[in-house]
């Protein structure tokens, strides 16, 4: 098969020749049509994310269809197709996996990271960890909800029912759980880079009240704010713009220091918190809850060889919403 292959950090991806690989027990072989390219990637061949098995195959937002299963395969048919998230594989039995915090598993692995993801034309996962997918989407449009959407859903649970919502970062994550805040009936505050006009321009499209430059201090106080961008700057800003009580959602798995604040800025209980994973309830909820919305992805597609391309324009912002790796067309 054809993969795009991180042999270092810091090192472009390679196009490889590699034998297609075959499934274990409880695993199913996908043959891949589409892969969400997600902040993560970026963070993993930066090297910011220091323990990736190598060489690796990154991405892990992967939708394919079952081509072959190995023994004790009960969840999917040949032909299904499936959602295969971040979380590749937990224990099931530390005492956080006891308690339903499978997102903190203290042995977990992780889809494009420990475990070789969808920068390929194969993969092999644990059907444990897959999701059915709704057949409102195409392959490429489902992609993006299976890390920004969930991670973004995840977040948005732990920021409470806040009536106004700031969202710090406007990009894959935010343009999915604008829509779904909205149907929630929340406003949303978009908070882009400065001078982006075209961002706030999408933003404003997708319903939100009001979009500015993160420098700014929004026209109303907000009860919650979640960060996308893996900038640690934003923390002290985002609290500045919360009224009393509410919440600042570190949404990223990366974040540059966050720069020290008067504790001003956390008194009359103002609270700073991280979003770590996901859980398999969160994608369950958040894939029955998409099509109600109904959330519309914007995807800009990038055929496999040019996965170096798509990394790249994410890092400086060259699209808007989400770019995703088509394979194997139909
Ligand atoms: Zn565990
Ligand atoms: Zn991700």
């Amino acid at each position: 098969m054809l993969a795009m292959v991180l042999d270092a950090p810091r090192e472009p991806l390679q196009l490889r020749q590699l034998p297609e690989p075959t499934a274990g027990r409880g695993q199913v072989l996908l043959r891949v049509a589409a892969c969400g390219v997600c902040r993560t990637d970026l963070h993993v061949v930066d090297g910011e994310l220091d323990q990736p098995k190598l060489p690796l195959i990154i991405g892990h937002q992967i939708v394919g269809r079952v081509l072959s299963a190995g023994r004790s395969v009960e969840r999917f048919e040949l032909g299904q197709r499936v959602g295969v998230p971040w979380l590749g594989w937990t224990d099931g039995s530390c005492r956080f996996c006891r308690r339903g915090l499978e997102n903190l598993c203290l042995n977990a692995r992780f889809t494009g990271y420990q475990i070789d993801g969808g920068y390929a034309e194969y993969a092999v996962v644990d059907e444990r960890f897959c999701f059915p997918l709704p057949d409102d989407y195409s392959d490429q449009q489902v992609a993006p909800l299976l890390c920004a959407g969930l991670i973004g859903y995840r977040s948005l649970l732990m920021a409470g029912d806040a009536p106004r919502l700031g969202l710090y970062g406007f990009g894959s994550s935010a343009h999915i759980i604008t829509q779904v805040a909205r149907h929630r009936g929340q406003e949303v505050f978009a908070f882009t880079s400065p001078g982006d006009s075209e961002t706030q321009r999408f933003a404003l499209d997708l319903g939100a009240t009001w979009a500015g430059d993160s420098s700014t201090l929004p026209p109303e106080q907000l009860d919650a704010a979640i960060i996308f961008a893996p900038v640690g700057a934003l923390v002290p800003m985002a609290l500045r713009a919360l009224a009393p009580g509410g919440v600042v959602v570190c949404a990223g798995i990366h974040m540059s220091d966050i720069p020290s604040f008067p504790y001003e800025l956390l008194w009359q209980e103002r609270q700073v918190r991280s979003v770590a994973n996901l859980t398999r309830r969160d994608g369950q909820e958040l894939l029955a809850l998409a099509p109600k919305v109904p959330v519309q992805t914007q995807v800009q597609s990038y055929p496999l060889e040019s996965a170096n391309q798509a990394l790249e324009d994410l890092r400086h912002g060259r699209f808007r919403g989400s770019a995703v790796i088509g394979l194997n067309p139909q």
